[in-house]
């Protein structure tokens, strides 16, 4: 745990007691902070009570005491509109931040220079959080992993000379975190996402620009507009960048040719990897995740052997295009992390044929339309939950599919149909386009079951179960 001692003696008003406020409230005691901990949520307080942590009811305090309220990043601090906790923190002008502004504070402090690595964007934060402390170990540098993936940042170990800090950081983290000033902030895509908390677009792509002004060294994509924008105005104030693309030869950093992670200096261009062959990095997206881990990397020292030989070793994030075994010659993947058709796209776009594709469940708005373009590559789709008769009317006529409704069905049907393809490597592919909550608790446990029974398929052999790195 990172003990905070910047709000030594100070009240503090904490409200949220999911992971990461349990950590907050833990590391805020262990640096001398009287905590009123509170949450709207019974279930939440009776765990927090559970573990020793005294309640103050926030709607009754007196505010006049509190010098800062720390925030849950899952809690309306804009939009839709500000939670009441937030009105009454406003009212009593008390400042609002969050975990990761208590990290930034206190490595301001008493962590100096603790190299920090920040990682944002709205797709492919935590595989390229995951790739680079993976590659940065493989290099056998001491690295804390944390952040929006995995562990609260505060739970963390502390720093000691030589330790480097990985953080995945989610916009609401940002927003809450207005000294947070990575040694290296790693920018990968803004597209439209979580509008509804952030009120407009623009509002959405200022909060990520914020991560990257504060940057000693920023990594910005060249993948898209609002990338190339904020990549612009930085190189107008001559601050230090490297850029990245998946999809353009640039003449200055770290790019994609077809499986090539190529270094480009001017007219000058150097291959430093290569990801042909590399299970858990399949597709174009994955290869702007490299060329912001490997950019990161290399400002970090490490050389093109221990990049390749990290990359060829990464295992890869559990529910995302992760390949989880074979039966002969066919592939299983789980990709239940694709909860919308532009994730789905990803996944499709990965293999050029032979997708047995398991898809369906709480529909998004605009269904699979969009993923019209890939439906050549599918030789049968397996429909499952809610979204199976709006989906149907969709494939019909355009490629095989069936009613399985279950994911147990789709399954065991996707399984015995593969097998017997004459596809060179057929793939049962669970990427589903949808929200699972019509049938599973959550996108873990759909991808957990579809893993489960998987297993269970006679004279299946399974991958090596992977954890996260
Ligand atoms: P995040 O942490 O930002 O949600 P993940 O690394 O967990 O991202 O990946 C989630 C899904 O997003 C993946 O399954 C894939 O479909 C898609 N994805 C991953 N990386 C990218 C990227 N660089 N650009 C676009 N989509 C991506």
């Amino acid at each position: 745990m990172i003990a905070v001692h910047t709000f030594k003696d100070k009240h503090v008003a904490l409200f949220g007691l999911g992971a990461s406020g349990l950590a907050t409230y833990q590391a805020l005691i262990a640096g001398g902070a009287t905590v009123y901990a509170w949450d709207d949520n019974e279930h939440s307080r009776a765990k927090a009570l559970e573990q020793g942590i005294a309640l103050t009811d926030l709607d009754k305090a007196d505010w006049n005491d509190i010098s800062s309220l720390l925030l849950a990043p899952g809690v309306p601090l804009t939009h839709p509109e500000p939670h009441w906790v937030v009105k009454k923190a406003q009212k009593a002008k008390v400042e609002i931040i969050g975990d990761m502004e208590l990290f930034a504070r206190e490595r301001a402090s008493s962590m100096s220079p603790a190299p920090c690595i920040a990682i944002t964007g709205t797709n492919g934060k935590s595989t390229t959080t995951a790739l680079i402390a993976h590659l940065l170990k493989t290099a056998g540098r001491d690295v804390q992993m944390g952040g929006n993936i995995g562990v609260p940042v505060l739970q963390l170990e502390p720093y000691i000379e030589g330790r480097i800090y990985v953080l995945e950081v989610s916009t609401f983290q940002i927003d809450l975190a207005p000294s947070l000033n990575p040694s290296i902030g790693v920018l990968l895509n803004i597209t439209p996402d979580h509008i509804d908390r952030h009120g407009n677009f623009k509002n959405y792509a200022l909060i990520k620009e914020n991560l990257i002004l504060h940057s000693d060294t920023a990594i910005i994509s060249n993948d898209d507009e609002n990338c190339r924008m904020i990549a612009l105005r930085r190189q107008e104030k001559n601050l230090s960048m490297v850029s990245i693309s998946a999809s353009n030869r640039l003449e200055h950093g770290i790019f994609a040719g077809g499986t090539a992670l190529m270094l480009a200096r001017g007219d000058r261009t150097l291959k430093i990897a290569d990801i042909e062959g590399v299970g858990s990095l399949r597709g174009r997206h994955n290869a702007q995740n490299v060329a912001a881990a490997i950019a990161v990397v290399s400002l970090q020292g490490v050389d093109a052997a221990t990049i390749q030989s990290g990359l060829d070793s990464f295992p890869g994030l559990e529910h995302r295009m992760e390949e989880i075994g074979h039966l002969g010659r066919t592939l299983f993947i789980n990709d239940s992390k694709a909860t919308n058709a532009d994730s789905a796209d990803k996944a499709l776009s990965s293999f050029d044929k032979g997708i047995f594709w398991i898809v369906g469940g709480k529909a998004k708005e605009g269904g699979i339309e969009s993923l019209t373009q890939h439906f050549s590559r599918v030789e049968k789709a397996y429909l499952i939950g809610d979204a199976m008769t709006e989906f149907a009317f969709v494939l019909e006529g355009k490629i095989p599919f069936e009613l399985s409704s279950t994911l147990d069905m789709a399954l065991e049907h996707a399984a015995i149909d593969a097998v017997g393809s004459k596809a060179e490597q057929p793939v049962v592919l669970l990427s589903p386009a949808c929200a699972s909550y019509d049938q599973f608790a959550n996108f873990e446990i759909r991808g957990k079951r579809f893993r489960d029974l998987s297993f269970a398929l006679p004279g299946f052999e399974p991958l090596l179960l992977r954890t996260k790195s």
